[in-house]
């Protein structure tokens, strides 16, 4: 008698009526005309062949942490540039910014006496929303720089280039390989915080405490090491901390072309009877402010993926569009399933705030609200770069926690741009940066990001807030 094999047999669960192209029939924003469609096929047929970047069982403890984070047990910090650039995937650059996250989380970790959920906005965030399709470059009119995957900075590079995808993909891939091998090599600045360098803080006072709080923290991780303790646990949470630090990466899914190329059926591994449609391109994508609307292509193509997912909140926001948005993005209404950041800016956040966590607050879904203080907070400098004050910035994130708290909310985590780099693209913090010392190191080729310094005062004004 010969004997069978059974293959188990999956059931495919997916969101009513959508298949991963489904987001093809809706209107779509902030597209790209590829000149040549035969060209951009190829390059997807080929992306949609190469290896998952990030896994399914990866995807769910992501959802697994947003939903303590949701419940209050757990704080986000998720940050990183604007525009990602191809050439940021390198040793330099990418050290750096892991350097300043960990460091970021380690002061949010004591502050908040909580987990830390770290998500990067990094390994991906190529794609850029423009509010002008075109700009201006010595008298004559020229498509703008979309990001690297789509087009070139160089104004003899605007136009679109299907490779620029494939391109995007093995960036992506170069970077997380190298930062998954960074964390498994233990990265050894994050548990030395004595060696952190505060001589860039002006203010005497302020490096003081700054100082006070890495002295105990320091003393803190001395003591656990002293008794034995294991930094990592958290009893009844699923976020690890110091040792065994997880790090998640995440874009803006803008291109739909490409995150549909990237949208995979594969086993759940939370239920082996099951088969979902996972974005193995990334562990978190959102959706920008721009691209958000109820009826259009991005909101098709979210509500389908099993990762986790963004929503960016602005002031054009209607509380009743927010709840109709929720109730098609997380039907099944699962804590921690929606991240909503918030970026309305400092003089607008007591005007809209209040009106969308009411809303919220009576739909039922219990979404993780982060506070994006950057993008509401966009000036032009006096030579005319764009630039950010960290007054502004602090403001509308002590604001966005003071009405949280009012409104028997809370406020899960923040979302920043920043680089590791010693950049001069922000106005203000610790070491004081001058609006005329701006042009010294402007590099973006988007928005202005918190450099390293910056970065870290953000994470000490927060833990300072939690600590009270
Ligand atoms: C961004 O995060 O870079 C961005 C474009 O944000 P928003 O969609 O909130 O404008
Ligand atoms: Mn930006």
């Amino acid at each position: 008698m010969s004997s069978r094999s059974i293959t188990p047999t999956r059931d495919t669960v997916a969101a009513k009526d959508w298949t991963p192209s489904s987001w093809k029939s809706k209107p779509i924003k902030q597209d790209v005309d590829y000149p040549d469609q035969a060209h951009l096929n190829r390059v997807l047929e080929k992306i949609a062949r190469l290896p998952p970047m990030v896994a399914p069982g990866e995807i769910h403890r992501l959802r697994q942490q947003l939903a303590d984070v949701a419940q209050g047990k757990a704080f986000l910090l998720q940050g990183g540039d604007c525009a990602e650039l191809f050439d940021y995937c390198a040793q330099g650059p990418i050290e750096s910014k892991l350097k300043v996250m960990l460091q970021m989380s380690l002061v949010l970790v004591w502050g908040a006496r909580m987990p830390v959920v770290r998500i990067a906005r990094m390994a991906g965030q190529y794609a850029k929303p423009r509010s002008k399709s075109t700009e201006m470059h010595e008298g004559q009119e020229i498509l703008s720089y979309r990001g690297d995957n789509v087009n070139g900075y160089n104004p003899d590079e605007r136009i679109p280039d299907p490779e620029r995808l494939l391109g995007a993909y093995f960036h992506s891939a170069a970077t997380w390989n190298y930062v998954r091998s960074l964390l498994a090599g233990g990265f050894a600045d994050l548990h030395h915080p004595s060696n952190w360098n505060l001589h860039h803080v002006k203010s005497s006072a302020l490096r003081q405490e700054y100082q006070g709080i890495v002295d105990r923290l320091t003393d803190a991780l001395d003591f656990m090491k002293t008794i034995g303790a294991d930094p990592n646990a958290h009893p009844g949470t699923t976020a690890s901390t110091l040792n065994t630090v997880d790090i998640f990466a995440s874009h803006e899914g803008l291109i739909l072309e490409y995150e549909h190329a990237l949208t995979r059926l594969m086993a759940n591994p939370t239920d082996s009877t099951q088969q979902k449609y996972y974005n193995v391109g990334a562990h978190f994508l959102w959706i920008g402010d721009r691209t958000r609307q109820i009826d259009g292509a991005h909101v098709e193509y979210f509500r389908g993926i099993e990762n986790p997912i963004g929503v960016k909140c602005g002031p054009s926001m209607k509380p009743e569009e927010l709840v109709e948005l929720l109730s098609i993005l997380d039907p099944d209404m699962q804590p921690g399933k929606v991240t909503l950041i918030t970026r309305y800016g400092v003089d607008q956040v007591d005007k809209y705030l209040p009106g969308h966590i009411k809303a919220v607050q009576e739909s039922g879904h219990l979404v993780v609200w982060a506070c994006d203080p950057m993008h509401g907070n966009t000036k032009q400098s006096t030579s005319g770069l764009k630039t950010r004050h960290l007054i502004d910035i602090t403001k509308e994130l002590s604001q966005a926690i003071r009405i949280h708290k009012q409104l028997g909310s809370h406020l899960g985590g923040v979302h920043f741009e920043l680089t590791g780099d010693r950049v001069t693209e922000c106005v203000g913090g610790s070491m004081e940066l001058s609006d005329t010392e701006l042009l010294t190191r402007y590099e973006t080729h988007c928005d202005p990001r918190l450099n390293y310094e910056q970065a870290l005062d953000m994470a000490f004004l927060i833990a300072k807030y939690q600590e009270k």
